[in-house]
């Protein structure tokens, strides 16, 4: 018996809700947009994303595609407990304890409609000096007060700290895992995104600056706290929208080799 590899999946946007097709199209072209912008890890980690107006249906990748393979098709529909609802007909299944950090957020958080979870060098990186994320950057001042910090505990997620990581990321979009790596969700997919990349960019910049030897130069308080109110979601305009149609075209003008996202 041949195991079934094959990551040529058919089509199913004749079996599922406008609502679900759409919010799969994205999260695919997301998948593929962070690891176009290096934030991917193998076949490691996730990015979830909730159905609109399902009974919190959620979608995930197949464990084992790297994210330049992942196609809206692809994606498996699974319950908030990680249970399977419908998936390619394949060998690759889910990881279902990679999924524990997103179920508990999706869980306790209605408002989260996407999930990112990320390992990259800079975040690993961050996540393990003791400052955590320095205001240091217009980029990195967002997070002033609006980031939560979870300790490291193994990799194990049991239900205890399952709680404690909900605890942490409190009402924040965005969380360092320390001595692990980055977190964010939001609203939408194209939010989720937005907060990453802003994330993942603020972390390259401080570790630059780091690395400079010479001593980081900090704002005032009053223009951390302003600064970081006005780059809030929603206090001038949402996150994500606008940049979303171009990442789109990016991703559509780029050479094939894989399936397109949107297949
Ligand atoms: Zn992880």
């Amino acid at each position: 018996m041949t195991d079934r590899y094959s990551t040529l999946f058919p089509s199913v946007q004749q079996q599922v809700s406008a609502a679900e097709w759409e919010t799969r199209v994205n999260l695919a072209a997301c998948y593929r947009l962070i690891d176009r912008y290096g934030m991917s890890d193998l076949i490691y980690n996730h990015i979830t994303a909730r159905i609109p107006g399902s009974d919190d249906h959620l979608l995930i990748n197949l464990y084992g595609l790297l994210y330049k393979e992942i196609t809206a098709s692809s994606l498996v529909k699974i319950d908030v407990e990680g249970n399977i609802l419908s998936t390619p007909d394949t060998d690759y299944g889910i990881n279902k304890s990679g999924y524990v950090i997103h179920g508990a957020i999706h869980k306790a958080r209605p408002d989260v409609g996407c999930i990112i979870h990320t390992h990259t060098r800079a975040g690993m990186a961050v996540s393990s000096v003791k400052s955590g994320l320095l205001p240091m950057t217009q980029t990195s001042m967002r997070f002033a007060g609006h980031l939560g910090y979870h300790d490291y505990e193994g990799p194990a997620i049991d239900l205890a700290e399952r709680e404690r990581l909900v605890v942490d990321l409190g009402p924040h979009d965005a969380m360092i895992l320390r001595n692990h790596g980055l977190l964010t969700c939001g609203a939408t997919i194209q939010q989720a995104f937005n907060t990453m990349y802003q994330l993942e960019l603020a972390c390259r910049a401080q570790l630059d600056a780091m690395s400079a030897g010479d001593e980081i130069t900090l704002p005032p308080q009053e223009v951390l706290e302003k600064t970081a109110h006005l780059y809030q979601p929603g206090t001038r305009r949402p996150y994500g929208v606008l940049e979303w149609h171009a990442l789109l075209r990016l991703l559509a003008a780029e050479p094939g080799g894989y399936p397109p996202y949107y297949q």
